[in-house]
């Protein structure tokens, strides 16, 4: 076990995938070598349930099927599929009585899956769903994974080919919960083969968790959701920001990409006259610039909480408007598309309704 996933090791097992290859041996330890080997490629390669692995003796696969923490960690409380079938919702229910959302998008012909990392969010944004919910509590490593494996299993079973990427931009904030995500990050990467460049964790800006990922070896993609390029209305939006503001969080970046040499993104929820101004895609330019960041406008997707404090989402002519100013000072920008709007499987919309 290396040593991001000793931090995790005290977790309780809640998952098949809280087990990497040494607790499977661990867990097997009568069964020879090449037996723990055929359970590990059924879970990780073949994403199989114990009782598919069929080239294992009956006796074991039983045993697999009745050791605890190897049931699946999640049951399904209701699926929807929006966008002519090209995305999915799941909102999946713990044992323990949480309910999590995990999203499946297909474009073209690329497939990525928006994971959550935590049953809720402390962090209270002003314009997200899950933040209205509040924590529930953390999820494990394993948990983390096995959603990852449910999308995989889907895409496999309607032929779209292998998973393509990962985002944690589910519920929950990662680097709030960093001593199970980064090992399962690092588990996606390793025992399911995903690259890194194919990996995402997005964050509100906590800033000790962003300088811990600048250390790290493996490199993911760093998403940083900004909103507000002032700390003024940053307060008001992203509370966290009261305890790291814009300037803790900049340096943070500049470290990040210094130390990593990767490109950051600032995720930009476009907020009718809130901060989507020209005056906004200037201060954001100044900020995106130095750092050669890459700004991704989203269209705030409506919450009642939002709504509730007058917060809108920009018209489509205004985040059209935004990219260009963006783009004038500099700063390439995307738009990027609301999946699932109907399904309320969009971002922010994520809060566990069954
Ligand atoms: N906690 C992390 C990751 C989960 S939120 C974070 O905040 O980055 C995933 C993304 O959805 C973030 O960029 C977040 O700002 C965005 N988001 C939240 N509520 C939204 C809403 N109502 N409309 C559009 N995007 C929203
Ligand atoms: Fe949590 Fe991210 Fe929602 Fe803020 S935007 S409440 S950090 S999930």
């Amino acid at each position: 076990m290396s040593e991001d996933e000793a931090d995790n090791h005290e977790l309780a097992l809640v998952s098949r995938y809280d087990l990497g290859r040494d607790e499977l041996e661990e867990l097997l330890s009568d069964e020879p070598s090449y037996r723990v080997n055929q359970v590990f490629d059924g879970f990780y390669r073949r994403l199989a349930e114990p009782g598919e692995l069929t080239e294992l003796p009956r006796a074991l696969r039983d045993q697999l099927e009745v050791a605890p923490g190897l049931a699946p960690a999640f049951h399904c409380v209701a699926e929807s599929v929006a966008d002519r079938g090209s995305t999915v919702k799941w909102l999946l229910g713990t044992s323990d009585g949480k309910r999590i959302e995990t999203v499946l998008m297909r474009y073209r012909d690329r497939t990525t899956v928006c994971v959550s990392s935590q049953a809720g969010c402390a962090m209270g944004c002003s314009f997200c769903a899950t933040g209205d919910a509040g924590f529930g509590r953390q999820l494990s490593s394993g948990e983390i994974i096995e959603q990852v494996v449910v999308a995989a299993r889907r895409c496999r079973s309607e032929r779209w080919g292998q998973l393509g990427n990962v985002v944690l931009m589910g519920m929950g904030e990662p680097l709030a919960n960093f001593d199970a995500v980064w090992p399962a990050v690092v588990r996606m990467n390793r025992d399911l083969e995903l690259a890194a460049r194919h990996l995402t964790i997005s964050t509100v800006g906590v800033v000790p968790g962003i300088r811990q990922l600048a250390g790290k070896t493996l490199q993911v993609n760093l998403a940083v959701s900004l909103h507000a390029a002032n700390d003024l209305l940053r307060d008001q939006l992203v509370p966290l920001n009261r305890r790291y503001p814009l300037g803790m969080v900049m340096e943070a970046c500049e470290e990040y990409r210094a130390s990593t040499g990767r490109r950051i993104s600032f995720e930009w929820a476009c907020i009718e006259d809130v901060n989507d101004r020209p005056a906004d895609a200037f201060e954001l330019a100044a900020l995106a610039r130095p750092l050669g960041a890459h700004v991704n406008l989203i269209p705030l997707n409506p919450t009642a909480g939002g709504l509730s404090r007058g917060l809108r989402g920009s018209a489509r002519a205004r985040v059209l408007s935004l990219q260009a100013w963006l783009r004038q000072a500099g700063v390439n920008a995307t738009i990027r598309e609301n999946r699932g709007r109907s399904i309320s499987a969009a971002c922010g919309q994520l809060a566990a309704r069954a």
